[in-house]
This record gives structure tokens, C-alpha cells and sequence, in this order.
């Protein structure tokens, strides 16, 4: 039941996931549905802490609101003891594969008929404006079913225990996509959410206990990269380590497992970019107006498939430019409840300040080019355009609403391409062109994992866009694609009777 890439290309039912649907979404214009929405608001938060089959020991902390900066709740952070026992306590799952599809389908199900309190958390947690909560979710549900149908077209064998580190930035749709892909492959959980996000990973993980997930198989640990993720990732008994965040922690992981765990342990990372999208002067302005706001500073700017380095190409460049100064003016920053808003704030004071930081130098050097205004309460970085000769000026990856633009004369597109491949990144690359053989040119040249043409470059959809990238974005295989399960399990060969 080996999946090979050449079988996937013959039977495109295994890419998509046979007999599986995307998640249909919610839809923000119904009034029961903002009515179910409206209701979890109102309701309190629950604590959160250790999910673990054995004792727990930890600190408690509060948990704050990024666009106010109010407690919201709190969380016990794991001690190392805690983590110790957890590990000491976690059991493979032994239930036969068309069980666990079975249950992770639950969850999905589960999922979303808790949209509400899943909403209200994305808000006050996380700062996510109701447009991305539901985009959230929706792939949350996906990685469920898509890994189970995936599960059960060819019942892997699990490695033994993971560790899945998640980042604060998908809180629960790569949370829950890290999470299904080892469960569905049987093997035990041992889950580190993002520091600034443990109500909404409680919360998942309630659900996925309620689903069946027994408490030996999955279990939630939040607290500190510095005491619980260095514990998990340099424990002996830990198999495999599914992480998402940024490409210096991917690199101390892989230091720590390289000193400590078995050496036929996978890292399966996704890090960080620096994106880049081309809109050469055959392009449609509006479409590509529309596409290059999206990409920068939809989420606030905080994906890391996000466009940072926008060239232009020359003779079409003052008129753009001045498209995307007003589009950004209809830009709306706030209260990520509000529907009317756009951007939402970023996700904590030390965010804000790193931010800042970035464009004051910007704005000292005269390179800033257009800025809104954010509001005063709450950790808010206005959207801003800041020039710059190409994206060898980038120095390092802003996690936020800054986009950057260059712009190219039309035959010097070849030292564009290797001004992008020389950044060492390779996540997403964004195209507008009217050419049809530019596409191919383009795809060829650029060593990136997600290329997308004529569209914004966020937002890859489980089953048809599987999501990761090259070089220092990542190691691949990519989520939500066919191979993400083969790492996760055993190989044929060293599952199969001597
Ligand atoms: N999968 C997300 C997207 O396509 C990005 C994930 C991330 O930011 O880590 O936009």
C-alpha cells in the first residue's frame, strides 16, 4: 500500500483524498450564523493547561489579548517534570487505521459545530479578524479528513512518539494539521502550542479527547520553547519532530535531536520566507492590486507564505505603485471582531516593538513610501510601503504588515530570479503576467515551493495546493500534500515482516 509520486500522478483520487470533501466554510452573511458567533463572545474563555495522562506540574500564567492587551484567561505552563511523566505515559495508538480516520473525522465534525467558541478564541487570543477565523478552521477540518483519507489509502506504520511544535500564527489549523498527520499514521502526540496561543490548543485538544483520541496517545503540553520544547526535542524516546516557526528555532531543534535522539528521527519543519512576487507590465493593475494587499497584509502580514518583496517592472511601476498607495488606504485596521476589519493587530508587544523598530530605521533612511495609521491601544503596526533596490536589501524576514517593492527593468528578469533564489528561502513566489511562456520561465527559474500566478499567494487549500517550501523555508514533504504521511511512518521496508 506503498504511495509512490509516479502512482499519484495516475491517480489524481489519491492527491485529493478519495471520496473527501473540503470544508464548506461558514458563511459570515447569515444571521443565525453571526448570531452563534455573537453568542460564544459573551461567553468566558476556559483556563487552560496540561492534557496529560498522568499528574501535572507547572506555573500559571496569564494569557492576554493582542489588541488590547487585557487578561483573558490563564495557562499552567508545563515544568519539565510534567513534560518527563508525559513522555514517560505516551502509548502508540493501537486502534486499526479505519478507527482513527473515524475519529479524526469526528473531530472534524466536532470543529465545526464549535465554530462559535473556536471564533471568539481566534479573536481574543490570537487577534484574528472573523475572515481569517474561518479560513482557519476550514483548514483545520480539512488536514482532518484529508490525513484520514490519506490514513486509510495506505495504512501506515507509526514511527513511535512525536512532538509537534506549533506557531501562534495558524493556532489551529496548523496546530491541528501537525497533530491529525501523526495520529492518523498511529503515532503518539506529545503537542508544545505556541506560547502566546494555549486556549485555543486546549480547547482542539478537549475535542479530540471527547472524539476518542485516547489521553495516552495525544497529549497537550504548553508552555516555553526554552524548558518544554527543548525537553521534548532532546528526550531519547521521541521518534520524530513536526515543527512550524522560524528557521533559527528549526535549526537548534535540529541540533538538539542530532545530540539526542535516534539518528533515523525525521524533522519535518516549515520555517520562515522571504516572498516575492513579479508583476511585469503585461498585467492587469487591478487584479494585481487586489492579489499583491492580500498577500502582504491580509493577517496582518503574519504568514509565512506572505509577499515581503514586491518588483515591478519598470515602465508600469509609478502607476501601480500609486494603485496600491490607494488601496491601502481602504485598508481597515482594528478590532479583529468587527467584521468590517481587514487587519487585525500583531500578535504581541515584542512583535510590535521588533516592527517598529524595522520601519523607523525604514522611515530615517526616506524609504517609506505610503503608511497608514494604526490605532493607539493595543499592539497595531499600520500597514507600510517601503522601497528598496531588490530583495537583497531584506535582511531578514518581517513577520508583519511591511511589504517592500523594487522595481526591474524587462531584461534584467534573469538577475531578478537569481537575486530571489539567492536568498537562501524558498516558500512562496507570487506571478502576474499576461505572457503564457512567462509562467513557465518563472516556475523554472525560481526555487520556491508554491508558485502562484495571476492570484495573491497566500491561503494554499489542502489536497490541491499541499504547502511547503525549499532551501531554509523547509524540509518538506509539503502539509496538507500526499507524501506529509509518509514521514510520519515507518518505511515499507522496515515495517514489513523480516
Ligand atoms: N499555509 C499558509 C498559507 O498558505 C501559511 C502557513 C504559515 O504561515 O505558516 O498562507
Amino acid at each position: 500500500a506503498h504511495v509512490k509520486p509516479t502512482d499519484l500522478l495516475r491517480h489524481p483520487a489519491k492527491i485529493f483524498g478519495e471520496g473527501r470533501r473540503n470544508s464548506e466554510g461558514f458563511d459570515l452573511t447569515d444571521e443565525g450564523t453571526l448570531a452563534r458567533i455573537e453568542a460564544a463572545r459573551a461567553v468566558p474563555i476556559p483556563d487552560a493547561g496540561p492534557l496529560v495522562a498522568g499528574e501535572v506540574s507547572g506555573r500559571a500564567v496569564p494569557v492576554v489579548n493582542p489588541a488590547t492587551g487585557a487578561q483573558i484567561a490563564q495557562v499552567v505552563e508545563a515544568d519539565t517534570d510534567c513534560v518527563a511523566r508525559a513522555i514517560e505515559a505516551a502509548r502508540v495508538w493501537q486502534a486499526p487505521v479505519a478507527e482513527r480516520a473515524a475519529t479524526l473525522r469526528r473531530v472534524a465534525d466536532l470543529y465545526e459545530e464549535h465554530f462559535g467558541p473556536f471564533f471568539a478564541v481566534l479573536a481574543r487570543e490570537a487577534g484574528k479578524s472573523q475572515l481569517d477565523a474561518v479560513g482557519e478552521l476550514r483548514e483545520a477540518v480539512d488536514f482532518l479528513r484529508y490525513y484520514a483519507a490519506q490514513a486509510e489509502a495506505s495504512d501506515p506504520a507509526p514511527r513511535g512518539i512525536f512532538a509537534a511544535i506549533s506557531p501562534w500564527n495558524f493556532p489551529l489549523a496548523i496546530f491541528t494539521g501537525q497533530i491529525s498527520a501523526a495520529l492518523a499514521t498511529g503515532n503518539a502526540v506529545l503537542a508544545k502550542p505556541a506560547e502566546q496561543t494555549p486556549l485555543v490548543a486546549a480547547m482542539a485538544v478537549r475535542l479530540m479527547h471527547q472524539a476518542g483520541v485516547p489521553r495516552e496517545v495525544l497529549q497537550l503540553l504548553p508552555g516555553r520553547g526554552e524548558s518544554v520544547g527543548a525537553a521534548l526535542t532532546s528526550h531519547p524516546r521521541i521518534s520524530g519532530v513536526v515543527f512550524t516557526g522560524s528557521t533559527d528555532t528549526a535549526l537548534m531543534i535540529r541540533r538538539a535531536m542530532a545530540e539526542n535522539l535516534d539518528p533515523s528521527a525525521p524533522l519535518i519543519a516549515e520555517t520562515g520566507g522571504l516572498n516575492a512576487m513579479i508583476v511585469d507590465s503585461t498585467a492587469l493593475h487591478e487584479q494585481a492590486t487586489r492579489d499583491i494587499v492580500a498577500s502582504a497584509f491580509q493577517s496582518a502580514g503574519q504568514r509565512c507564505s506572505a509577499l515581503r518583496c514586491l518588483y515591478v517592472q519598470e515602465d508600469v511601476a509609478p502607476g501601480l505603485i500609486e494603485m496600491i498607495k490607494g488601496a491601502m488606504d481602504e485598508l481597515s485596521l482594528g478590532d479583529p471582531w468587527h467584521l468590517s476589519t481587514d487587519v487585525g493587530p500583531v500578535i504581541d508587544d515584542e512583535a510590535q516593538a521588533d516592527i517598529a523598530g524595522y520601519i523607523a530605521k525604514a522611515e530615517q533612511e526616506g524609504r517609506v513610501l505610503h503608511r497608514l495609521d494604526a490605532p493607539a491601544q493595543g499592539h497595531f503596526i499600520a500597514p507600510t510601503l517601503i522601497r528598496v533596490g531588490g530583495i537583497e536589501d531584506l535582511e531578514r524576514e518581517v513577520f508583519g504588515p511591511v511589504l517592500h517593492v523594487a522595481t526591474y527593468r524587462g531584461e534584467d528578469l534573469e538577475k531578478v530570479f537569481a537575486a530571489i533564489n539567492a536568498t537562501g528561502y524558498g516558500l512562496t513566489a507570487g506571478l502576474h503576467s499576461r505572457i503564457d511562456n512567462r509562467v513557465q520561465e518563472v516556475s523554472d527559474a525560481l526555487h520556491v515551493g508554491n508558485l502562484y500566478v495571476n492570484r495573491n499567494q497566500i491561503g494554499a487549500v489542502v489536497g490541491s495546493q499541499p504547502f511547503g517550501g525549499e532551501g531554509l523555508s523547509g524540509t518538506g514533504p509539503k502539509a496538507g500534500g500526499p507524501l506529509y504521511l509518509t514521514r510520519f511512518a515507518r518505511s515499507p521496508e522496515a515495517a514489513a515482516p523480516a
